[in-house]
């Protein structure tokens, strides 16, 4: 179904409620909207929590009034005026897809919390250098866990804008020039008709692309290796259970001590009406089977109560049992009713899905195996993690990580620029992070996203909720946590987000701190989902009350992220013309919403490391019916080349992933000292003048305005606020700034050592003299 939820509040209550709509959701100017997997009896509860049900198709599009449009005049009368910068513009993006040009344009007003009346907003556009503003419309006020974020749109336009105008309704009026989103014509790797690409033809299960991954290293020893990873998972594998008796109250939930692969799956359970009155109940076992005979009262009649038999069972079964309860949050007062013979318990897990992958499934714990590349794998180079399938349902980002593998390896000794990333970089592909919950989905329940381990107490351990159980792994870390308070994860057992009993309690998210740990050259992640077209990083967490976000990064980090961006966003763009767009890039809880306990938080965090997080697939431009096509999870492998096409996503995020190597690679290399300014610098000013720092690569600058020396403990320059351009000093008095940067590589500007005084000291300074009148 495709639904609307007014805002991230709802979304944190729908969620912990245990639905499953956390992925290809979309902010729109009236809340997020976005895909629910349910069924029609969830259709009703959804309703009650208050979700708008819009359609039952799988696309997504933003709707016309989102879309603007040329002409789309707002009736708000409002008189531009400059008497003070009450709005800025974040942002103001120019880019064409398909044929199609779009305007995103991002804009605060310093008015925008105020609610009554709400502060509208209006952007106007010019129609290239030299013409004049016009076509007038209103943008859409972005509210989030009761904080306003800032106004915002994606406008279809025809001919590309040099300026645009944006005016408030409390007179604050901006102008600002439209940027570049993405390279129109990012020469492709895969242009030179001698690189080898397209080697991945269908999905794969986890078995496959594990032992993929060991041939690769077989076949390319000198590039190639497998790491297996310590902590092995908890296994694609169930109890064997049952609910017999009755139903409510009568009813007995069974479930083998054995797992149903081991033993398991053989026992037989059967509740036994012995002729007679008086009789006690008990049980019998003979092999497998388990035969309990149920008492009988003075009148003859069945006396045990589903509480009791449970009890029997769990006692008196000879090991083979060791979890019988009541069902659900019954007490198991009901009399349990005779079984008309024997009942086989089963571990559910024999079925198979129409169109998954051949292939024999183990049961049992997995092994993850971590394929690395690199010429040089001793810990100098830097080091990038690839994380494809935290979630199982989501199965073209294993694809598109496998491509990406084979290209390196396929591609080293004939592509100069392959050969320079493997030469330059040390690569470690986690081809499926979730093996168990993976095969369960392509074997057993196409939705399932989280791991197959069972967390649940009685109370919704019945083989009923079988595809409710497991944990987020990409809830299940330590920084930002919903352990700590912070939302978008849940405490439910049969919630899609279930964030785990503790932090790190999954073998799978243990492994993953493990191999940063251990290998501390590790300095890039994709954490690779689907399917939405985002990209992602941090602040990805925050608590709702407040709206605290967890640290953001420093403007260095911020500027080189997005720099980071728009290069693997090119790069995707050029296979078939894909635009992520930029409200779908930046720090995911300013865009999307919390995700408590992710990956990204921890690593960045933790360990500095440039951890982005994407959402592959689905969100392409249909110049056919003029809107924005969303994805699916599993789309079919051929599907719509144009438009949503497992096998084309694969291709085109692979672009994605290579370049993000060669960002990776250029890092290692950088050893170029970044420059600074203040603009404008030195001088003598006859009043107050505006001040602000700039640097020629993303670079964060520490600055003093006391007369101390400038160290990694002194303010850094920011943002003016989150998602726009560093701040401006109103300066009043003479002033002298002393301050240095350090680009993303760690370099600082003259080599200046922040840590200890020494001669040279040779800081940045300028002094802003402001003449006395
Ligand atoms: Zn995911």
């Amino acid at each position: 179904m495709h639904i609307r939820l007014t805002g991230a509040d709802m979304l944190d209550k729908v969620v912990a409620a245990g639905f499953d709509l956390e992925h290809g959701l979309k902010r729109v100017p009236t809340g997020i909207e976005g895909e629910a997997v349910v069924t029609a009896e969830q259709v009703a509860e959804l309703k009650v929590l208050g979700v708008e049900i819009l359609r039952d198709d799988a696309g997504f599009a933003w709707s016309n009034e989102a879309d603007g449009g040329l002409g789309a005049a707002s009736a708000r009368a409002v008189q531009p005026s400059n008497h003070e910068a009450t709005v800025r513009i974040a942002r103001a993006d120019w880019f064409t897809t398909k044929g199609q040009g779009f305007l995103y344009v991002e804009a605060r007003t310093t008015d925008g919390q105020q609610a009554d009346p709400i502060v509208g907003m209006q952007l106007e556009n010019d129609s290239g250098k030299g013409t004049s503003f016009g076509f007038a419309r209103t943008m859409s006020r972005f509210v989030d866990s009761g904080q306003y974020m800032f106004h915002r749109n994606l406008f279809k336009l025809d001919a590309r804008p040099n300026q645009i105008r944006v005016t408030s309704s409390t007179g604050g009026v901006t102008t600002g020039y439209v940027s570049n989103w993405l390279e129109d014509a990012a020469p492709p790797l895969t242009a030179d008709p001698s690189y080898k690409s397209d080697f991945v033809d269908g999905y794969r299960h986890p078995q496959q692309l594990y032992s993929r991954a060991e041939e690769i290293a077989r076949q390319y020893p000198d590039i190639a290796e497998i790491i297996d990873l310590p902590n092995q998972t908890n296994g694609y594998q169930r109890k064997a259970q049952a609910t017999i008796g009755g139903t409510g109250q009568s009813a007995v939930v069974v479930s083998s001590a054995a797992w149903g692969h081991e033993g398991g799956n053989d026992i037989t359970v059967e509740f036994v009406d012995r002729p007679g009155a008086n009789l006690p109940l008990a049980v019998e076992v003979a092999g497998k089977a388990v035969r309990v005979l149920l008492a009988k009262d003075a009148s003859g009649a069945l006396a045990s109560t589903a509480a009791q038999v449970a009890a029997a069972l769990k006692t008196q079964s000879q090991g083979l049992i060791d979890r019988a309860h009541p069902y659900r949050t019954n007490a198991g007062t009901g009399v349990v009713a005779p079984t008309s013979g024997p009942v086989a318990l089963t571990d559910f897990l024999d079925q198979k899905r129409a169109g998954a992958p051949e292939g024999e499934v183990p049961r049992g714990p997995a092994t993850i195996p971590v394929l690395r590349i690199g010429k040089h794998r001793d810990g100098k180079k830097p080091g990038v993690l690839i994380q494809a399938q935290d979630h199982a349902r989501e199965w073209v980002p294993a694809t598109t990580s496998l491509e990406a593998a084979e290209r390196l390896v396929h591609n080293y000794r004939t592509d100069r620029e392959t050969k320079d990333i493997v030469d330059n970089t040390d690569v470690f592909f986690i081809l499926s992070n979730n093996p168990d919950g993976a095969n369960y989905s392509f074997y057993n329940f196409a939705s399932q996203r989280r791991n197959m381990t069972n967390h649940c107490p009685d109370a919704n351990a019945d083989p009923g909720r079988r595809n409710s159980w497991g944990v987020d792994l990409n809830r299940n870390y330590r920084v930002g946590s919903g352990h700590d308070g912070y939302a978008g994860a849940s405490t439910s057992c049969v919630s899609d987000t279930f964030q785990g009993p503790e932090e790190l309690s999954e073998p799978e998210s243990q492994n993953i701190i493990w191999l940063v740990e251990k290998y501390s050259n590790i300095k890039f992640m994709m954490s690779v989902h689907s399917n939405g077209g985002q990209l992602f990083w941090q602040p990805g967490a925050y608590i709702a009350d407040g709206r605290i976000t967890t640290p953001r990064p420093p403007l260095g980090d911020e500027a080189f992220y997005w720099q980071s961006a728009a290069r693997i966003l090119s790069q995707v763009k050029a296979h078939r013309e894909t635009v992520v767009t930029p409200e779908n890039v930046g720090g995911s809880s300013d865009v999307l919403y919390s995700s408590a306990g992710n990956v990204r938080e921890d690593l960045y965090h933790t360990y500095g490391i440039y951890a982005f997080g994407w959402e592959v697939g689905g969100s392409v431009y249909n110049p056919a019916t003029g809107n924005w096509q969303g994805g699916s999870f599993q789309p079919d492998w051929v599907g719509n080349p144009d438009l949503v096409s497992g096998h084309a996503e694969t291709m085109e995020y692979a672009n994605g992933i290579m370049e993000m190597f060669r960002v990776a690679a250029d890092w290692g290399r950088d050893n170029q000292n970044p420059t600074s300014e203040l603009v404008p610098g030195t001088g003598q000013y006859s009043g107050p003048v505006d001040v602000r720092f700039e640097t020629n690569e993303p670079a964060t600058i520490y600055y003093t305005t006391d007369g101390s020396r400038p160290t990694l403990e002194s303010p850094r320059y920011a943002a003016t606020e989150f998602r726009e351009p560093g701040q401006v000093f109103h300066v009043t008095e003479t002033t002298t700034f002393r301050w240095f940067s350090v680009d993303s590589a760690g370099n600082i500007e003259k080599n200046y050592d922040p840590t200890k005084s020494d001669k040279r000291d040779n800081y940045r300074t300028a002094t802003i003299t402001i003449a006395n009148r």
